[in-house]
């Protein structure tokens, strides 16, 4: 029998109705096991309102204007109401996506019109939420994986591996429950089917990633480009963003290459594209970008904007699975396979400071650091951790003291805890703190500095007048909610007090949501 749509409706109602999220995967537990199979990946999908696996470039397109007037439309029609089931929910809402052309709009209007006049009051807040991506009852991917594995018996990393592998909730759920661990580790990637991408953690410096890795590691060159993986069997080639989207048709030269270079077996391999300027290094992102997103005239910003190839991982070849074989073993047949053109460039070595000329090589070559690859690990898809350390050098720019700590400890008696901040128009934003960098007579000579020019002051704190500039290192742009500026320096530490700069020398909040942006968000969008 079909399972009314208000069961999960009630669901959801209860999901966000607690925050312990025991409760939430036992809840969810209990509502899956009393479903019929064909009714498990729709289920699994609405609840962490994703609708469709994640590489599926299907979208609902619809808006809020349009889902008003569904609205409107839905009330004035509710004499005769069918009950809807999950499957019909789901169904129709595929339907919604996949309609397309000039008369799209009014068709997906008429079909969500059938949805929303079937619906109770609950059900239509719930679809609502549904169609818009935001389901707000704390149920995310890692939630629903620990539901599955307490329905199934099956162990966490198990399901955690087969989501990995597919991208696909809605199967993994389906073989979770219908068939177990067993089920699970039969699935496998397939070609063209793009598998979630191994990521890296921060390290702050080559001895570290060295230290970390055992005592000798690899390091590659960190290439300031986008993510790809890239599948080819025989003429067919697809390549994939690091979210997993198809790009292949803004990247023809790209393609060329892989036709050109690898074997037609049946191959999966990673790396990093870059764009290229005159003389060879690599131009900023943003042209990149716009090769990325580029849907016509492809050929012409081919040629305005070429594209190179860097690639660093082999996951698949000739029917055999290699992401559970060393990094060691996948390199050396990648390596064999690809002319060294279109390779990374890498270096083994248990010598920091050898690591360290490496780094500098890779910043005059106009890249953005180093990854080092523990040599031993394996690729494990979609996961964040220490097997791939990234290295970016540290940053420098000028900032203003406006207020310190008093120190405690050996630091008693000195103003000894410096809150940075930059320019923003006429004010001064708080950017991070430090008490790292000044030597004991640097702290004396900077706490009477600072009482000279004192402007209030509580029992901890000294607000002074903006006029001290230093040089602060500090190794990324993180986001804070504790700042007024949004924004707060990771592991900022003061290296020159700058008494041959005045105030308005100092750097602006933009430049440092300049850097913020290049490091994080342009990419994760792709
Ligand atoms: P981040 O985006 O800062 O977390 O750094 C990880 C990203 O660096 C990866 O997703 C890749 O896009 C990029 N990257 C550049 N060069 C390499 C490399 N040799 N190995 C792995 N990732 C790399």
């Amino acid at each position: 029998m079909d399972t009314p749509f208000t069961r999960l409706a009630e669901l959801c109602k209860a999901l966000e109705a607690t925050t312990k999220r025991t409760e939430k995967t036992r809840l969810i537990s209990e509502f899956l096991f009393g479903l019929e199979p064909n009714e498990i990946a729709p289920a699994v999908l609405l609840i962490v309102g994703q609708i469709f696996p994640e590489f599926d470039p299907r979208t609902l397109e619809i808006g809020w204007s349009t889902m008003k007037r569904v609205l409107e439309k839905g009330k004035q029609t509710t004499l005769l109401r069918h009950q809807l089931s999950i499957r019909r929910v789901y169904s129709t809402l595929s339907e919604i996506a996949m309609t397309q052309g000039s008369r799209s709009r009014k068709l997906k209007e008429r079909l969500l019109v059938g949805l929303i006049s079937d619906a109770s009051r609950d059900e239509v807040e719930i679809l609502v939420r549904i169609i818009f991506g935001e389901m707000r009852i704390g149920v995310n991917e890692g939630v629903m994986l620990d539901a599955l594995a307490e329905t199934s018996g099956a162990p966490v990393p198990v399901v955690r591996r087969a989501l990995m592998l597919t991208g696909n909730l809605g199967e993994v759920a389906l073989v979770t429950i219908i068939q177990g661990e067993k089920g699970l580790e039969g699935i496998k990637p397939e070609l063209f089917v793009p598998l979630k991408p191994m990521l890296a953690e921060n390290a702050d410096n080559p001895e570290e990633a060295i230290r970390e890795h055992g005592g000798r590691t690899v390091f590659e060159y960190k290439f300031d480009g986008a993510r790809v993986q890239i599948h080819r069997l025989g003429d067919e080639v697809r390549v994939y963003s690091r979210r997993l989207s198809d790009v292949t048709e803004s990247i023809p030269d790209v393609v060329n290459l892989v036709q050109k270079f690898l074997p037609r077996v049946g191959i999966i391999v990673e790396g990093e594209i870059t764009a290229v300027g005159s003389g060879g290094k690599p131009l900023p992102f943003q042209d990149l970008m716009r090769r990325f997103t580029r849907v016509t005239d492809v050929q012409k910003a081919a040629e305005q904007i070429p594209l190179s190839l860097h690639l660093f991982d082999i996951l698949y070849l000739d029917g055999v699975l290699l992401i559970d074989e060393p990094y060691e073993t996948r390199w050396a047949i990648l390596s064999k396979i690809t002319p060294k053109e279109i390779l990374a460039e890498r270096t083994v070595t248990n010598n920091p400071k050898e690591a360290a000329a490496f780094l500098k090589a890779a910043m005059k070559a106009g890249h953005e650091g180093l990854v080092a690859k523990r040599l031993d690990s394996h690729y494990n898809p979609g996961a964040r951790g220490k097997d791939w350390l990234k290295l970016k050098p540290a940053e420098t720019m000028d900032l203003v003291i406006v207020a310190a700590d008093w120190g405690s400890g050996r630091r008693r008696g000195w103003l000894s805890n410096y809150h940075l901040a930059a320019r923003d128009g006429d004010e001064w934003n708080v950017v991070g703190k430090t008490f790292k960098g000044l030597t004991d007579e640097e702290f004396r000579w900077m706490t009477k500095r600072l009482q000279a020019i004192k402007v209030g002051e509580t029992d901890y704190t000294v607000s002074v007048r903006p006029e001290i500039v230093v040089e602060v290192t500090f190794n990324e742009v993180q986001h804070s909610p504790h700042y007024k500026s949004g924004f707060a320096l990771r592991f900022a530490r003061i290296t020159r007090i700058r008494d041959d700069k005045e105030s308005r020398d100092a750097e602006t909040l933009d430049k440092i949501r300049v850097l913020y942006k290049k490091q994080f968000r342009v990419k994760d969008r792709l």
